[in-house]
């Protein structure tokens, strides 16, 4: 009924988005902190608050592009340990405890598996960037990158706790064929979280977003990484990328539970989360 025309746009989106991510990668990171003052920094902090991942988890971050996601989630795990080992350390100390922990010496407490994030990206520029990044960052465990693409990821099913997806699912051609991927790589009680940017409501955010959007962003895309039309792209792409409510209801769909979102910076971005159950 689309004499195939229909197809031809998708693989012409496709293509343009890869082009867009390899023009960009060397730059991006620079233009992200640019574009958005910095604030992307704080919105991916918020998705590692409201994921609070413990020790052991598996991570998968599909369009993960320079690593940030993976990098925050070891960091905050660590963090966990850290503060794991200091509250043993406390009880390790109260006399009533020296008793027994000498007969409890022998038993080591079960270990629990190591915790591990997958980076999965279509385009393996972002992916040599986020690697340059793990080297100089002296990350080298519980890290891997993997080319892949969102709509049919190179994975088994139920092999992670944790699938996210920051700033990437408004560039997937196919958003519920991604979403169907989410929800059979993850385990039972596995946990969906989504970072996009989405509908800003207050009537005057959004005319200065705007402004921001089509005048500064472009301009900021030529200027830093010599790329007018990519940084076009991006902010065409966001516009068109469903609002909160219609996304949530693409999640339900694909049969994920509890499915929520929070809006940050008035809507300018907003978390989804969902679980499989
Ligand atoms: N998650 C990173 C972050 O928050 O900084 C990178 C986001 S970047 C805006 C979008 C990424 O999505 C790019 O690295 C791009 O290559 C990737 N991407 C686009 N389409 C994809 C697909 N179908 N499957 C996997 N990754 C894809």
């Amino acid at each position: 009924t689309h004499f195939g025309f229909e197809t031809v746009l998708e693989e012409e989106k496709a293509q343009k988005v890869y082009q867009v991510f390899e023009n960009v990668a060397q730059k991006y990171d620079v233009m992200n902190d640019a574009m958005s003052l910095g604030i992307h920094r704080l919105w991916k902090d918020v998705l590692l608050h409201a994921m609070n991942p413990q020790p052991g988890a598996r991570l998968l971050d599909v369009a993960g592009g320079t690593g940030d996601i993976a990098f925050r989630f070891l960091k905050y795990i660590e963090s966990q340990e850290e503060k794991m080992r200091r509250r043993e350390a406390k009880i390790m100390q109260t006399p009533s405890w020296q008793d027994i922990s000498t007969s409890y010496a022998g038993e080591q407490d079960a270990v629990p598996q190591e915790s591990k994030a997958v980076v999965c990206d279509i385009n393996k520029e972002m992916l040599k960037v986020g690697k340059q990044k793990a080297d100089s960052m002296g990350i080298t465990t519980g890290l891997s990158w993997v080319v892949g693409d969102a709509e049919e990821l190179p994975f088994g099913d139920n092999e992670f706790d944790i699938y996210t997806i920051a700033f990437g699912i408004r560039n997937v051609t196919h958003i519920e064929q991604a979403l169907q991927e989410a929800q059979r790589v993850l385990k039972p009680g596995g946990r969906f979280m989504c970072l996009e940017f989405s509908k800003v409501s207050n009537p005057l955010l959004s005319k200065i977003y705007d402004a921001y959007s089509f005048q500064v962003i472009p301009v900021l895309g030529e200027v830093i990484a010599g790329d007018w039309k990519s940084y076009q792209y991006l902010v065409e792409s966001i516009r068109k990328f469903p609002d909160q409510e219609e996304f949530k209801d693409m999640i339900d769909d694909a049969g994920f539970y509890c499915v929520r979102y929070h809006n940050l910076t008035g809507g300018i971005v907003a978390l989804h989360s969902g679980f499989k159950l």
